[in-house]
């Protein structure tokens, strides 16, 4: 991964021009409040939701902090079915073993089904330089392919594209009729999709779950191309961070009831499959089964005792869907492939801290992510940790002094705050000025500076009718 990969310091620059890209704005805005209001709803008809949350909580706990154990248990059951398990320190090792097994196997062609770990370590381009073609076989990550970009969220890749996007898209690069109809343009994906199942001979996945227990690999999708990509080459190949380990077999039942739901509200993904090792007598599927299991800055984030907790994720999205910052800036603002609140974690970890020194400053710390975590992972506590170590390591540049009319304001300010009656006084002139910019409730542009400024990215709400002081009096005399 070369250094200008990770732009995190534009963050605020991507911010600003995805804020003024209405299109944008709609495509996240809808996609992201469509996703939440699933999950609640799937929540709701789960009895003992909290208390499913709670166990994932002490069982990703249990393995982080005995990864070591179980990476081993996970290493030997996946070879005794078969499997040859491969150990890699960094991006580019991981990237140089998958090339050499799909050079081994002759393959000039790679089918992959979703995988944000190979997004990390950019194995797309490792591929090409080994002059092979990679073909991304999920329909989000099809799309961004096409369209040269990364993904913009981590479990829907193309949430920023609209339907008129992808028809353009796929009528530039397939030559394919232009269409708005979701179902036009899934045939016509699969069908440029179909021909390079057939002919690729080796296949490529991620891993939702690694169950120490048995050996066996877990991913699970909605499409199918899962199963395209895992079973019909000959050889497949999984790319598994070490986090992703779970300790037994039996423990699944609870991930699996958590990551439907929490990332798009389903009860169970359409297709759940259980990869371990090669295809047996009398069976389907690759012949070889390779196993990459990757560091990348995991055992990193390890050695930190409270950031250790940002391994307990299972890449559900429900933090980013949740997430007021995200939701108006957009993946691709953050600069990495991981986007939102857990971004914000997991990227200064993997990349390291003076790169993406920007990022955990990028939250309102309003805690919505810790609410919808389905591995309760206290996000704000540890974006708060983070900022005390990037000021720690890489002071921010002292500021420069402000304005004179913001320190007048200032000290207007703080003179009105101590006398309550000044208070009072102007919160009613207030009010009434502020009458003749509000509609519904909302002041959606102040005409004049500095107040213009506040509302160009976001609406300021209108002053409620009866102060808090008035209410409180009222509540008491009653
Ligand atoms: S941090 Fe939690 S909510 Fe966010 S992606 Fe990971 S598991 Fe999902």
């Amino acid at each position: 991964m070369s250094e200008n990969t990770v732009q995190s310091e534009l963050i605020h620059e991507r911010g600003h021009e995805a804020m003024a890209d209405a299109h944008l704005q709609e495509a996240y805005r809808s996609s992201t409040l469509r996703l939440l209001s699933q999950r609640l709803q799937a929540k709701s008809e789960v009895p003992g939701f909290e208390r499913l949350r709670e166990r994932a909580h002490e069982l990703k706990r249990e393995v982080i902090e005995h990864l070591d154990r179980y990476v081993e248990q996970f290493a030997s059951n996946a070879e005794r079915r078969g499997g040859v398990v491969h150990w890699a320190a960094t991006g580019e090792e991981a990237c140089a073993i998958v090339c050499g097994i799909v050079e081994r196997a002759g393959a000039k062609e790679v089918v992959k089904a979703k995988t944000m770990l190979g997004e990390e370590i950019e194995l797309n381009h490792a591929l090409e330089a080994a002059g092979i073609r990679a073909v991304e076989t999920d329909l989000g990550e099809f799309i961004v392919q096409l369209a040269g970009e990364r993904p913009a969220h981590i479990v829907a890749p193309a949430m920023h594209k609209t339907r008129h996007d992808v028809s353009e898209l796929f009528a530039a690069n397939i030559g394919s009729e232009r269409t708005e109809e979701p179902e036009r343009l899934t045939a016509i994906a699969r069908q440029a999709l179909r021909e390079m199942f057939r002919k690729a001979r080796a296949g490529l996945s991620g891993a939702n779950f690694a169950v120490a227990e048995t050996g066996a690999v877990v991913v699970i999708e909605n499409e199918g191309n899962i199963r395209f990509s895992t079973t019909a080459p000959r050889v497949h190949i999984a790319l598994v961070g070490i986090e992703k380990i779970i300790p037994r077999f039996a423990d699944l039942g609870i991930f699996l009831r958590l990551l439907g739901r929490s990332g798009t509200g389903q009860k169970l993904t359409s297709y759940t499959s259980f990869l371990s090792g090669p295809r047996r007598n009398g069976e389907d599927g690759p012949e070889e089964m390779h196993v990459v299991l990757v560091d990348n800055g995991r055992t990193h984030a390890l050695a930190d005792q409270k950031m250790r907790e940002a391994l307990y994720c299972i890449r559900c999205g429900a933090c980013l869907n949740a997430c007021p910052v995200y939701r108006k800036i957009g993946g691709h603002a953050y600069g990495w492939v991981y986007s939102g609140p857990i971004g914000a974690l997991i990227t200064p970890e993997f990349v390291g801290l003076k790169q993406a020194r920007e990022l955990p400053f990028a939250s309102s710390l309003c805690g919505a992510c810790r609410e919808v975590c389905p591995v309760k992972i206290n996000i704000p506590d540890l974006l708060l940790h983070l900022r005390g170590r990037a000021q720690e390591q890489t002071p921010a540049p002292k500021p420069k002094r402000s304005p004179i009319a913001e320190r007048t304001a200032m000290r207007v300010w703080a003179w009105v705050m101590q006398r309550p009656w000044a208070f009072a006084l102007g919160a009613r002139l207030s009010r009434a000025g502020l009458r003749f910019f509000s509609q519904q409730g909302w002041i959606r542009k102040f005409p004049y500076f500095p107040l213009a400024a506040w509302t160009d990215g976001r609406d300021f709400p209108m002053l409620a009718a009866k102060p808090f002081r008035k209410r409180w009096k009222e509540l008491h005399r009653h």
